[in-house]
């Protein structure tokens, strides 16, 4: 891949910047779920 050309950049930034943000995306809805069963875990136990 050429450094110096600037649509492979911009192409290989959308590409890293898409996957963070599909990743964060995952992450988020994760701890979003992780906290409702945490929440129901201890609606039980109270
Ligand atoms: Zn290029």
């Amino acid at each position: 891949m050429a450094d110096d050309c600037l649509l492979c950049r911009v192409a290989e930034a959308d590409a890293f910047f898409h996957r963070r943000r599909v990743w964060e995306d995952d992450l988020w809805r994760l701890s979003v779920v992780l906290r409702a069963a945490a929440d129901a875990i201890a609606e039980r136990l109270r």
